[in-house]
């Protein structure tokens, strides 16, 4: 049968399965392999014996938390304190495209703002939406749990932008600590806690906020550029321009014409490493 691994404890996985969950052992040759069960993992499994057979290629992993399988992630982006910071939503953006996770633009703390402030930044806002981004705020509680259903989400975002008041707000059981507040009061939190996935509107959720650890390097420039989704549309005369230094570069020029966000260019830049 086939299901999904939604928690792992020792030595134990736990699949779910139309509903129930199954604890399995894994496999040994796994170990052989240098394969090693996640948490989001889809299987083949044995359910009268409880053991996993196979595990199905994966469409993404993550180490921090160590989660795999994920099709979308709520980016949860405060606009004050902390601050509305384009260079982190684009940041955001391109991890998660480069790792095929869909993400979703979420707002939060828009009752901080003046209307004026508000105007300006939905301005900037209905760019994301043009080239294809969902564009919501942390009020919309219907339309995020719409979007949850059928798939494996996760929520991540800047510290403090309220990611444990959100998941609190859509899973009043789950009553998570927001790590900023703990940190205020001088407790250590512990980092190490386990993963698990939860059946949540009819999708899965990740019960902690994800995606600490995701840093550029480990991506190649070709890569960085194709996670910028409106350049593919610019059709450069040279297939494998750099929207860089070269001439003819229709990139540079929808820029100009600021049919192009400009600080989405400059972030692409700084992504890449050219000043
Ligand atoms: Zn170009």
């Amino acid at each position: 049968m086939k299901g999904q691994i939604v928690k792992i404890s020792s030595d134990l996985c736990f699949v779910n399965c139309e509903n129930n969950v199954y604890p399995c052992k894994s496999r040994g040759i796994f170990r052989k392999e240098h394969i090693t069960p996640t948490v989001g993992d889809y299987v083949l499994f044995h359910k009268d014996k409880l053991i996993i057979e196979k595990i199905l290629p994966r469409k993404n992993i993550f180490q921090r938390p160590k989660v795999s399988n994920i099709d979308q992630a709520f980016l949860i982006i405060s606009l004050k304190i902390p601050d509305f910071s384009l260079y982190l939503l684009d940041k955001f953006l391109v991890l998660m495209e480069m790792n095929h996770v869909e993400p979703i633009i979420c707002i939060t703390k828009e009752d901080l703002m003046t209307k004026e402030e508000l105007e300006d930044i939905w301005d900037t806002l209905k760019y994301y939406e043009k080239i294809g981004y969902t564009v919501l705020s942390n009020q919309e509680l219907d339309k995020i749990k719409k979007l949850l259903k059928g798939k494996t989400s996760v929520f991540t975002g800047q510290t403090g932008a309220g990611k444990s008041t959100l998941l609190n707000q859509l899973n009043p059981d789950w009553n998570l600590e927001t790590g900023e507040v703990s940190k205020a009061l001088g407790r250590g939190r512990h980092t190490t806690r386990v993963v698990e996935l939860f059946e949540l509107y009819d999708g899965k959720v990740m019960d902690t906020p994800g995606f600490s650890a995701l840093e550029f390097p480990q991506y190649s420039k070709e890569k960085i550029k194709s996670a910028f989704v409106e350049f593919q549309k610019c059709n450069c005369p040279f297939s494998d321009c750099s929207h860089t230094k070269e001439e003819e570069c229709r990139v540079k020029e929808e820029v100009m014409k600021k049919n192009i966000l400009e600080s989405r260019y400059l972030h692409y830049l700084d992504f890449i490493g050219v000043d």
